[in-house]
């Protein structure tokens, strides 16, 4: 194994009989390896390296952040995210109602609790506010989107899901979406959405599904990509 460096990065170098280069940054921490053929020299692997700086920079700092990400207490103080925008959480206390308000204009989500609350109590009131904003606004996409693909939903549930933003059962013709939507920007839940729909056209993830996803969403590549470098950026 060898190392070099570029723009301040350290990069190990390991040489294997491979016919191409590889590049990893690996987990926890970012530390950046490349795999290269035996016989190919340096200058060539520092080439290679600097024309994919920007992505290594990219996954270091998604490891980074990750690392540094305290876990949320639901107190005040903390960045909450809500329809891909990040908000200054607020709690307050009440003897009525426990409820969240969002105040847009002071960028601020206020949520009202009883004195004395748990943390897993003030998680509770947030979560089912959550669950209640996606149930009122999950509806109005399902509709947009029958009269587009000509498909029926015949019913959708909200769940939290730890390895899929949806799921589609296409003997029911029920679909369900990961609460975490909640926090994401509209167009990651409308192209979640369309994506369990067209499942009830193509079961598949073929050729004929992808080519239904180009037609229904042309930019669907690009939200994905926002899911994907969002999913640490938001807890
Ligand atoms: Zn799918």
């Amino acid at each position: 194994m060898s190392c070099i460096k570029i723009d301040g990065i350290e990069i190990e170098v390991i040489r294997k009989n491979i016919k191409n280069m590889h590049l990893y940054v690996l987990p926890p921490d970012g530390r950046v390896r490349i795999t290269a053929p035996v016989k190919l020299k340096d200058a060539a692997i520092r080439i290679f390296a600097t024309s994919k700086l920007d992505w290594i920079k990219k996954h270091r700092a998604k490891y980074l952040a990750q690392k540094m990400q305290p876990e949320k207490r639901f107190e005040s103080g903390e960045i909450h995210y809500y329809q891909g925008k990040g908000y200054i959480l607020n709690v307050l206390h009440t003897n009525s109602k426990q409820r969240v308000e969002v105040c847009k204009e002071k960028n601020r989500i206020n949520l009202f609790v009883r004195e004395g609350s748990t943390m897993e109590q003030r998680k509770k009131v947030l979560t089912e506010w959550y669950r209640s904003k996606l149930k009122e606004q999950i509806p109005g996409i399902i509709e947009k989107w029958e009269k587009i693909m000509g498909v029926k939903v015949k019913s959708f549930g909200v769940k939290l899901m730890k390895t899929r933003w949806g799921t589609c059962n296409i003997n029911t013709g029920r679909i369900w979406i990961n609460l975490e939507l909640a926090k994401r920007s509209d167009r990651c839940l409308e192209y979640i959405v369309v994506h369990e729909m067209t499942h009830l056209i193509e079961k598949y993830h073929n050729k004929r599904f992808y080519s239904y996803m180009n037609m229904f969403m042309p930019d669907w590549k690009e939200i994905r990509q926002e899911l994907k470098n969002s999913s640490i950026a938001i807890q």
